[in-house]
């Protein structure tokens, strides 16, 4: 088609309609999906990089629809934020893991942390605190195994939601800023959130072994991290060689396909239970 023909308008308009309708398809059929049962979380373990130890798991929506297969959580997740449909799959997912959590705990999988992701939109919720309290209650996790993990989208509503970040930490759950150096945060800033481990976003472990930039971009914010007390963990690790070079840059913790994808409950168990004989 040539450009600027009156085709290119046609196809532009089918576009768009094509979009929303697909967006109207995939919302009513997350509803549908909630209501079914159509969503399961996997689970990617944590480790400690010196012992190999696992230090505990961040927990991972997945979505099988019978038709159309497994719907990746980057597809569906912005369009259950824009439609407000997060707020009831985030407190399904929330529920979930934390009675997954406490399972394993009873079941001699000890000492660890289960890391959910929360939404902005689920955090404006006014009813959240409650929800989470709830949640604590009725599967008796105690809060320090959980942790929330929130973006740097969360300055966008800074004050607002640094309160209820507050709250959530007097419960004694700990919070981490997830994808940290990808958006528009300060390292400056960050010593005025309430938050307790940043989480180095894959983009800076990818080329740590082969990029001075991101090499030094990483040993910045490992030193700024440990002078206000911070934890810090690295994700994305997919090579020894990004391992070698966060111990040696003081990096203690870190998750990434070196170690394991994400992974339904029995092969989360059998992952541990390698560990544990090893
Ligand atoms: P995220 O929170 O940054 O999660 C990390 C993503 O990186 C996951 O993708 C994980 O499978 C993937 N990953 C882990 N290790 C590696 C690695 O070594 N290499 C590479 N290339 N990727 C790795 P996933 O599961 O597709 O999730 C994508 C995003 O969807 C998440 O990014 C998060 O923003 C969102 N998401 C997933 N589950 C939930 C959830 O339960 N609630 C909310 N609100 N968002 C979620
Ligand atoms: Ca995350
Ligand atoms: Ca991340």
């Amino acid at each position: 088609v040539k450009s600027g023909s009156k085709n290119d308008f046609l196809i532009f308009n089918k576009t768009i309609e094509n979009q929303s309708i697909e967006r109207r398809l995939l919302e009513s059929a997350m509803r549908t999906a909630i209501k079914e049962n159509q969503f399961y979380l996997e689970y990617q373990p944590k480790v400690n990089l010196q012992t190999n130890k696992i230090i505990g798991m961040e927990a991972l929506v997945r979505w099988h629809h019978p038709d159309l297969g497994t719907i990746s959580p980057g597809k569906f997740i912005p369009l259950a934020e824009e439609t407000g449909l997060i707020v009831p799959l985030g407190e399904w997912i929330l529920k979930e893991s934390c009675k997954q959590t406490k399972k394993w705990h009873d079941i001699g999988y000890t000492d660890i942390t289960v890391s959910v992701n929360v939404s902005v939109r689920q955090l404006e919720d006014p009813l959240f605190i409650d929800k989470v309290k709830n949640v604590l209650m009725e599967t008796k996790l105690n809060p320090e195994w959980l942790e929330i993990e929130v973006t740097e989208s969360i300055l966008a509503d800074v004050e607002n939601i640094v309160k209820i970040l507050r709250e959530i930490r007097q419960l004694g759950i700990q919070i981490s800023l997830d994808d940290f150096g990808t958006g528009y945060s300060s390292l400056s800033y960050i010593k005025n959130l309430p938050i307790d481990i940043l989480k180095i976003d894959q983009s800076f472990v990818k080329d740590i072994h082969q990029n001075e930039e991101s090499s030094a971009i990483v040993q910045a914010i490992l030193k700024i991290a440990d002078s206000i007390g911070l934890q810090v963990i690295a994700e994305g690790i997919e090579l020894q060689d990004h391992v070698l070079k966060l111990s040696k840059d003081g990096c203690r913790f870190g998750q990434g396909y070196f170690f394991s994808r994400p992974l339904k409950v029995d092969a989360f168990e059998q992952f541990m239970d390698r560990l544990l004989v090893t």
